[in-house]
């Protein structure tokens, strides 16, 4: 318990808010998108400057509160709430500023990826990132972040040209090539365990202001047909045409006949960065190898094409999920797919299989600390139900899944765990990057101040070493 004096004395420093347990707004910002997740942090600091965050960030060390941050709250693992600790909040603090000239783009760690992409569109540029816009840059940038132009543009690690990070010990510094290089090297795909990015850098990529894109709805009876065709084809494509595959039940699409919907399908989306001609020619195999249920595709707009899946994974559900990158989508796999799709329990899971090659995987693998570049797919299982009651048949699916493909993996990315702990969190990295983050990990975070996240624990120290004062030079 900390003394009310103190607390309403760090509230007055503060520029943007503190809101404590019985104050309104309370309930509303300790939410994150996972609902399996209700926490009670003792202290919520709804920062609105990189002033704010180191404010926090010393006041919480001095205290030795347990910290959480939040970017987009979109962690399926709930990393930003805590309980009796404080939760920095960086939701208002989402400014994209683009520097058209150059081809880049500042953002604040708060920002959401729906941000990045209206500022980005207004000159036809974009950040290579995720498919959902109410996911926040934070997390998804620190893990690695990859999407529909990734395979053209890199991950979103890759085009992060330098970042400004609050250190545990309350100093703001710059990581980038030029300036702390291993920090740098770090928070590309070592996730929030360094310290606190304020404001990211990053190239952007001209694509326009419209793709030719769409759904092509496969039937359920043919997915393995569809599955040994799509392995094989895929990887002959160029980087600039991407093409994932979900299976799940049909949402009420207006293409699809009703009959359909409520049915489980084989959606194929895709994304063509180039002249709509050529992305027919390339779309052509995709259309014929078996017959559609139906298929929706034409120009969309970049900014309506990024928001279309939105709807499908709102807030406020229970998530579970588990994940595996694969080395290849062999028959076994493909049997394992269809056996676990055709018992989904609930009819908002799914079973998603981005393909990842191209840009990412000819980035040397050290390079950056997200590791597993050369994989060709991920196999993720997102398990997602209403009612805390299906708990245990929910998760016990996505286990089940899990360990029946697991012959098949070659790691996981670390942003799609959803549990906690130091082996499933070794899985993200290989050997070598692990040990170099912990090596990270000891010069910045000695202490382990930035710890709820997917933890890399520094190495243990014969006595605690004394955190700097903010503003003292190491
Ligand atoms: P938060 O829950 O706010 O943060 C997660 C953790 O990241 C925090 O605990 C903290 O440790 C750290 N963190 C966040 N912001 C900061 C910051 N500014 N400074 C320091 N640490 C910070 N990933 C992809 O790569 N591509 C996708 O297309 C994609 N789609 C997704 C769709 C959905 C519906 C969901 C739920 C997730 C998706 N992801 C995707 C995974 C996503 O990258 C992670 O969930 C990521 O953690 C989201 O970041 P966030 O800021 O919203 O999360």
């Amino acid at each position: 318990m900390l003394d009310a004096t103190i607390i309403e004395e760090f509230k007055a420093s503060l520029r943007g808010e503190l809101i404590q347990p019985t104050e309104e707004g309370y309930d509303d910002a300790r939410k994150v998108w996972n609902g399996m997740f209700d926490r009670n942090p003792l202290i919520i600091v709804r920062c609105v400057s990189t002033s704010d965050v180191i404010n926090a960030v010393n006041f919480a060390r001095d205290k030795t509160l347990p910290i959480s941050v939040k970017g987009g709250g979109h962690s399926v693992a709930g990393t930003a709430v805590c309980d009796d600790g404080m939760m920095i909040d960086l939701s208002l603090m989402r400014r994209v500023n683009v520097d058209k000239l150059n081809r880049t783009a500042r953002v604040d760690g708060g920002a959401l990826l729906g941000d990045v992409d209206h500022e980005t569109q207004l000159h036809g540029l974009a950040v290579s990132a995720g498919i959902v816009s109410h996911t926040g840059v934070g997390g998804l940038a620190l893990g690695g972040g990859f999407g529909w132009i990734s395979r053209k543009y890199g991950l979103s690690v890759d085009n992060l040209i330098s970042a400004e990070v609050v250190t545990a010990d309350g100093r703001l510094v710059t990581a980038s090539v030029e300036e702390n290089p291993d920090l740098f090297w770090g928070v590309r795909g070592g996730g929030g365990n360094f310290g606190i990015v304020t404001s990211f850098e990053f190239k952007c990529a001209e694509i326009g202001t419209e793709v030719y894109s769409g759904l092509i709805v496969k039937k359920f009876e043919d997915a393995k047909k569809y599955m040994q065709f799509h392995r094989e084809y895929l990887r002959k494509l160029p980087d600039e045409m991407t093409v994932w595959m979900v299976v799940r039940h049909a949402p009420p699409l207006p293409f699809l006949p009703k009959d359909v919907h409520g049915k489980m399908i084989v959606v194929v989306p895709f994304v063509w960065l180039g002249g709509q001609p050529d992305g027919e020619k390339l779309l052509k195999p995709i259309r014929e190898i078996t017959e559609p249920h139906g298929e929706a595709i034409g120009m969309n707009s970049w900014v309506g094409w990024q928001s279309g899946f939105d709807g499908l994974v709102d807030h406020g559900a229970r998530n579970y999920w588990k994940s595996h990158h694969l080395e290849e989508l062999s028959d076994g796999c493909i049997d394992k797919i269809i056996e676990f799709a055709g018992k989904m329990p609930t009819d908002e899971c799914e079973v998603f299989i981005p393909h990842m090659e191209g840009a990412p995987s000819r980035v040397p693998e050290n390079e950056t600390a997200f590791a597993h570049r050369k994989t060709p797919f991920v196999l993720n299982m997102h398990t997602r139900w209403r009612n805390g009651s299906d708990d245990e048949r929910c998760l016990a699916w996505a286990r089940d899944f899990h360990s029946s493909t697991q012959k098949f993996a070659q790691g996981v990315y670390v942003n799609f765990i959803s549990d906690m702990g130091e082996d499933r969190a070794k899985e993200a990295y290989t050997f070598e990057v692990w040990n170099r983050l912990v090596e990270v990990k000891n010069k910045w975070d000695p202490n382990n101040l930035f710890r709820l996240n997917q933890n890399i624990k520094p190495t243990p120290q014969q006595e605690a070493q004394p955190l700097l004062k903010s503003g003292s030079a190491r």
